[in-house]
């Protein structure tokens, strides 16, 4: 029989044992700490290995890979605090996928997206004149295909940031009816929740939330 590497047991005891609800306050009030400067030693955080044995991340995170957008920094997290996957504009591939079903052991899977993402902004750039990408980024645009439809359909002064807040929802969307992960969503005892990350602020706020602002 095959053994999760990852001891992912999420019907059972491989459940972090905090609620949705307290991992998304643990991410913001790690971020608010962050935005006030007031975030523990890079050292002091990373090399605290005797908590080790007891630690399980509250939260998955799927961000970007752009520079200014490292989850575990944003959230003043701890070693351990968070299962961190990363793509080229957050793009959901198979591979992304499976990663984030073998890793959700958490309560909450944050779906951050970005200001400014240069990764959406390329590709909006590319499928609105037509101009051929590169060929690096040729895949990703695919990916991004179907935010950048919903955008053009929405409007909007600024088109590649609504195009990021659908692929965020879109992810949102597709991870919740994830059969691996939809059971868990219907108990209530995961959240697949949106996430905006703020370069001029450095705050992190629910795209859920109606009275956020994002731009
Ligand atoms: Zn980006």
């Amino acid at each position: 029989m095959f053994v999760n590497p990852l001891q992912n047991n999420p019907s059972s005891e491989g459940r972090n044992p905090a609620t949705p609800l307290q991992a998304w306050v643990r991410i913001t009030s790690g971020n608010s700490r962050w935005v006030r400067g007031g975030s523990r030693p890079i050292g002091g955080r990373f090399n605290r290995r005797s908590s080790l044995k007891t630690k399980r991340p509250y939260a998955t995170v799927l961000s970007c890979i752009e520079s200014t957008t490292p989850p575990e920094l944003l959230c003043d997290a701890e070693l351990g605090d968070l299962s961190v996957i990363r793509s080229a504009g957050g793009v959901l591939t198979p591979i992304i996928s499976d990663s984030i079903a073998l890793v959700s052991t958490a309560p909450l899977i944050l779906i951050l997206g970005h200001q400014r993402c240069a990764i959406v902004e390329a590709a909006y750039h590319s499928l609105s004149t037509g101009e051929t990408p590169p060929k690096n980024l040729r895949s990703i645009i695919q990916s991004l295909t179907p935010a950048y439809e919903r955008a053009v359909k929405s409007g909007g002064a600024e088109p590649a940031e609504t195009m990021m807040r659908h692929q965020v929802a879109l992810t949102v969307r597709t991870l919740e009816v994830d059969p691996r992960l939809s059971p868990f969503v219907q108990s209530g005892a995961l959240a697949v929740v949106g996430g905006y990350f703020s370069l001029d602020t450095g705050k992190i706020a629910s795209l859920a939330d109606p009275s956020a602002s994002y731009l």
